[in-house]
């Protein structure tokens, strides 16, 4: 076991996001902290164009500031029709403080009217780690679905009652977490990221 490699730092202030990833590390050798363990941390912004780069600038933000090893996740909705629209843009989609609700009904608006053959979309997930010597590594992963045509089931959050997985006929709102941590973007991902963390941890 390395020691200096004990505990693991999840850059986000999404409690849905921190729960999900906690779940797909389990198992790993590693005490998780979240930034409620980590009351003094402050994020950086998200400012930049990819899912990839923002990800990489919060986990090494976070391994600055803590002397920790740290995760971020950066992650979002590209829905074809709408040229990637949210993308990067995903959590504040409706304004800088949109609530879940509120960036569903602008998404379902702007597709009102399109077939569902054309409602193609995707989860894109970026999970960056980063030492805290300010080595860093990227994972990503994808899921390819469809946007309802209404929100659909009460599990998840942010866009999952409206992404509908075609071959199964139900949202990830529909589906709840035993499936979504099996088939989502960030499960994907995470299968990526466990392999580098049991390395770096042996
Ligand atoms: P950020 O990565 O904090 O910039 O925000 C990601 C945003 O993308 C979330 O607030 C959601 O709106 C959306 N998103 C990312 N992953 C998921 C997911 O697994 N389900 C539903 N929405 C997601």
């Amino acid at each position: 076991m390395n020691r200096s490699f004990k505990e693991l730092a999840l850059a986000t202030r999404n409690l849905h996001k921190a729960q999900e990833l906690k779940r797909m590390l389990e198992g790993l050798p590693l005490q998780i902290l979240t930034l409620q363990d980590l009351p003094e941390f402050s994020m950086p912004p998200e400012d930049k164009p990819t899912f990839r780069e923002n990800a990489l600038q919060k986990a090494v933000t976070t391994a600055q500031q803590t002397g920790k090893f740290s995760l971020a996740d950066d992650s979002g909705l590209e829905v074809d029709v709408l040229g990637g629209e949210p993308g990067v843009f995903s959590a504040r989609y409706a304004g800088p403080q949109a609530t879940d609700p509120e960036n569903n009904e602008k998404l379902l608006k702007a597709l009102e009217g399109i077939a569902s053959e054309k409602r193609t979309a995707r989860f894109r997930c970026a999970l960056a780690l980063a030492k805290p010597s300010g080595d860093c590594e990227v994972v990503e992963g994808t899921c390819e679905g469809v946007i309802a045509s209404e929100p659909r089931g009460t599990c998840g959050f942010g866009y999952d009652p409206l992404f509908l997985i075609p071959s199964l006929g139900k949202t990830f709102g529909e589906l709840g977490e035993t499936v979504k941590s099996q088939i989502s973007h960030r499960a994907i991902a995470a299968r990526k990221l466990r392999e580098l963390l049991q390395h770096l941890a042996s």
